[in-house]
């Protein structure tokens, strides 16, 4: 986890005037070039757009990638830990056309697409779990007795539940997913090693605006950041700051998810579920989803739903969002 934004200088062998700072944010490595380059360079620096990045999820990481590979001196302000919150407990479910006919569909449309690439340039399917899935929606009905394993063969083998009705609803080239929280923390790891964003571990409190424009960003404990434009994404907590509440209205939704390790990962097919769910007591139907990944199952909304799959799970862990 990100634990510390303290810089310690280290000069490393290289072409002269050339010295790189580095400091270990636990498991991300932050190098930046000292002053001391040659005044061109030193002049360029100066030009460069100050941006302050608030927030340290999957928003704040993306944006600070970016910025930063367009030549913004980028600084990400992060008040707990890279992906502490929703990014890193997410589903990490992403689909082509799902928002199709809504205001976000060519946003949803560019988002995948642009996965798809990130995940050529930074190895996506071995760092962070990127893989396309099959999609499929299953009733199930809860019953007591035992049932026959599945017969049906568009099902994947660890789905032994009594699953109905089937539908193939994302193929392989419109459905993928990610792991939320080693996509988060391998953009930013890029975003620092590569193109010198900063990582300061605090908490923003306001941002200071002079003549009309933004001055700094305010950080809890008297820290300024002074800065050309300062980038709120704060996730949930992006409403607390007056500066945007007096404009719209932000807030959270509470989702839970559990997280179960398998016995044999290799039987983790590359599917995702969507499932309405009868129980056997009755009441409304239930919509669990689930997101089997290489790197550790998910499970959205209920974790019960280890009664009607057979994954022969080690450890059930139940993980709730933290605002
Ligand atoms: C259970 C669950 C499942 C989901 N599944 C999916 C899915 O499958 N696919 C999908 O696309 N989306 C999914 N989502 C939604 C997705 O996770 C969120 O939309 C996304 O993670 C939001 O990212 P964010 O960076 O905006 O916010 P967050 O991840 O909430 O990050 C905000 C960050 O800001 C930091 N912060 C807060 N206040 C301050 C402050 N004052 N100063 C400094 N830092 C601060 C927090 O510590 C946090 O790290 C899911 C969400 C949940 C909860």
């Amino acid at each position: 986890m990100l634990a510390t934004s303290r810089v310690e200088p280290l000069v490393l062998p290289g072409p002269p005037l050339r010295q790189i700072r580095i400091s270990r944010i636990s498991n991300i490595t932050l190098i930046r070039r000292s002053s001391s380059s040659s005044a061109a360079e030193a002049m360029e620096e100066q030009q460069r757009q100050r941006v302050v990045v608030c927030g340290g999820g999957v928003i704040g990481a993306c944006t600070a990638y970016f910025l930063a590979k367009k030549g913004a001196a980028v600084t990400l302000v992060e008040k707990s830990s890279i992906a502490c919150a929703a990014s890193g407990k997410a589903g990490g479910f992403l689909a082509i056309d799902w928002c199709d006919g809504g205001p976000l569909s060519s946003l949803a449309r560019a988002s995948f697409n642009l996965h798809r690439s990130l995940a050529q340039d930074l190895d996506g399917p071995q760092s962070y779990g990127y893989r396309p899935l099959t999609t499929l929606s299953l009733t199930i009905t809860e019953s007591q007795t035992p049932h026959p394993q599945n017969p049906t063969q568009s099902l994947p083998s660890w789905v032994d539940g009594p699953a109905r009705n089937p539908r193939t609803i994302g193929t392989t080239n419109t459905t993928a997913q990610v792991h939320p929280e080693l996509f988060t923390r391998t953009l930013l790891t890029k975003a620092v090693e590569e193109h010198g964003v900063e990582v300061v571990i605090g908490k923003l409190e306001s941002v200071a605006v002079e003549g009309g424009g933004v001055r700094a960003a305010l950080l809890e404990g008297g820290r300024e950041i002074v800065a050309d434009a300062v980038v709120l994404a704060l996730g949930p907590w992006s409403g607390k700051l007056s500066i945007l509440s007096s404009i719209f209205r932000v807030y959270g939704l509470k989702a839970h998810s559990i997280v179960l390790e398998p016995k044999e990962p290799g039987a983790i097919s590359p599917h995702a579920l969507f499932l309405t769910y009868y129980a056997a007591q009755g009441g409304k139907p239930m919509d669990p989803e689930v997101y089997p990944r290489p790197t550790g199952m998910f499970t959205d909304h209920m974790f019960w739903i280890i009664c009607i799959i057979s994954l022969n799970c080690l450890v059930a862990e139940k993980m709730w969002g933290n605002w």
